[in-house]
């Protein structure tokens, strides 16, 4: 019998936030630069929201959203799919974390893997806290996934319900 191959299908969380030079534009742009990466589908993208920044100093509000990808790509391999599509976007990379950024996209989720190495940790690590990432990934959770879960059980729309609203608005997009 002869075994067709097929590419592996995984599902994919990203996380998108922009808080300079037009974010909405911005995230818009980067939207349809994840629809463009090589055997990857974008399946969904989220509403949008805007965010009070974290971060050291004042910095304007952010944009952030989600968006659920399905790809063949291995997660490390898409990783780098991610930074090429931040830099393309004029993201200066600096060695202080939090600064302002015309687009910071976060690999949240990979099927139900655990990873952690030095250039790449899913679950991205503080996901569990922020309103503007798990806001966004719930309301890809209802409409694609309901059951969506963390890899160690915890459902990503409970989490958001549990999460505080502070500073978080839906975007007019
Ligand atoms: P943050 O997104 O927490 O504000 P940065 O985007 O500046 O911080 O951090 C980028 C660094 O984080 C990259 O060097 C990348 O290798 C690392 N990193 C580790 N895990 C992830 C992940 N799940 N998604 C995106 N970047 C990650
Ligand atoms: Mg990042």
């Amino acid at each position: 019998m002869t075994r067709l191959s097929t590419a592996q299908k995984n599902i994919a969380y990203i996380g998108l936030g922009s808080n300079l030079d037009q974010p909405l534009s911005h995230i818009k742009q980067a939207a349809e630069a994840l629809s463009q990466i090589p055997q990857t589908q974008l399946l969904a993208l989220s509403p949008l929201y805007q965010s009070k920044a974290i971060g050291p100093g004042s910095q304007p509000d952010y944009i952030n959203g989600a968006a659920a990808l399905e790809t063949s790509l291995p997660p490390l391999e898409l990783l780098h799919q991610l930074q090429a599509i931040e830099n393309k976007q004029g993201r200066k990379r600096g060695s202080v974390r939090w600064v302002a950024r015309t687009l910071d996209l976060d690999l949240l989720l990979f099927n139900n893997i655990t990873l952690e190495t030095d250039e790449l940790t899913i679950p991205h690590p503080r996901m569990t806290e922020r309103n503007f990432v798990l806001f966004p990934l719930r309301d890809l959770a209802k409409h694609l996934s309901p059951a969506l879960t963390l890899p160690d059980g915890r459902s990503i729309i409970n989490l958001a319900q549990n999460c505080n609203d502070d500073g978080i608005y839906l975007a007019n997009s």
